[in-house]
């Protein structure tokens, strides 16, 4: 991580899950643990499957102390109402925040009378506090993280749709959430630490998605900050374990990239292979594309980025 002015101590990024709503390559949806020393973590999205994502992990999700939610699709937010069940029957008692879009608390409300009938109104012992964030305001301190949302572009149903720029730890983390390339992720990324960026699509038009290509087309605009993919289609997938990303990062990596179907261990290789494809790849928007791709096999959401 670039550390500059006040900004001190570290993160850690969990990618529990980071595949689409289609479950792609295998892959778990949108489920990013985000640590920072002497505070509980939080996630960053919590798609329908990360109940499963955290705990394979060996996470309690009992510990999350709150839920940054990009929009309300259900690879975003479908995990929400069984975090908050098996609170409740594991006897959670720290309260959880879910801060989300305009509308957040009447859709979780409702996604839970859907999937849980009755669970809405119950009482617990924890309070579920939830925060809608208006698109561009100033910055909020919500459970120790400073997070501001972005308006973004992914579709006419169903929105608001945010782009988010959280600080944590003192690490900035900027995420597109689900978007066709807007401008607006450039305010998004701008200095940040670690930009995650959805990549449906290799090179394929598709409404209201992020392509690889529009990362590529606007590189310079986003001045290499150090990228990683998310999201990613069966399409997009295909590139990444086999063709250039693939040619290029077996140079880059001198021979360390595994084949398809073996394993990285766990741990310190991960960080090592992330942090060496992002130095080689400096310049590049998309540097550590390749990394979150090669673990697309069994390990594929086991990816985690150190920032400190
Ligand atoms: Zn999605
Ligand atoms: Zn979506």
């Amino acid at each position: 991580m670039t550390q500059t002015g006040s900004r001190v101590g570290s993160a850690t990024v969990t990618f529990a899950g980071s595949g689409d709503a289609f479950g792609s390559g295998g892959r778990l949806q949108a489920c990013i643990l985000l640590r920072a020393d002497d505070q509980p973590p939080v996630l960053l999205d919590c798609g329908a499957t990360s109940l499963v994502a955290l705990k394979r992990r060996a996470i309690d999700p009992n510990l999350v102390a709150a839920v940054f939610v990009s929009h309300m699709h259900v690879d975003h937010f479908g995990g929400v109402p069984p975090l908050i069940l098996d609170g409740q029957f594991s006897r959670r008692t720290a309260p959880l925040t879910v801060i989300g879009p305009a509308g957040a608390e009447r859709r979780l409300a409702a996604a839970m009378e859907v999937i849980f009938p009755g669970s809405s109104a119950v009482h617990r012992r924890f309070a579920v506090n939830v925060v809608e964030l208006e698109p561009g305001a100033t910055p909020r301190l919500i459970d120790g993280v400073t997070v501001q949302g972005w308006p973004v572009d992914h579709g006419i149903h169903g929105g608001p749709f945010l782009g988010l720029r959280l600080a944590i730890g003192g690490a900035i983390i900027g995420y597109t959430g689900d978007t066709a390339w807007t401008d607006t992720l450039l305010d998004i990324a701008a200095g940040a630490d670690l930009f995650i960026a959805e990549s449906y699509y290799w090179d394929k038009q598709v409404s209201y998605h992020l392509r690889h290509a529009d990362l590529l087309a606007h590189r310079d605009q986003l001045g290499g900050v150090r990228t990683i993919l998310t999201h990613m289609s069966d399409d997009m997938l295909s590139h990444c374990t086999r063709g250039p990303i693939r040619a290029r990062l077996r140079r880059s990596q001198r021979d360390r990239v595994k084949g398809p179907g073996e394993r990285y261990r766990q741990g310190e290789d991960h960080r090592l292979v992330v942090d060496r494809v992002a130095d080689e790849w400096a310049g590049h928007a998309v540097t550590a594309a390749a990394a979150a791709a090669e673990f697309c096999a069994d390990d594929c959401d086991d990816l985690d980025a150190r920032l400190a």
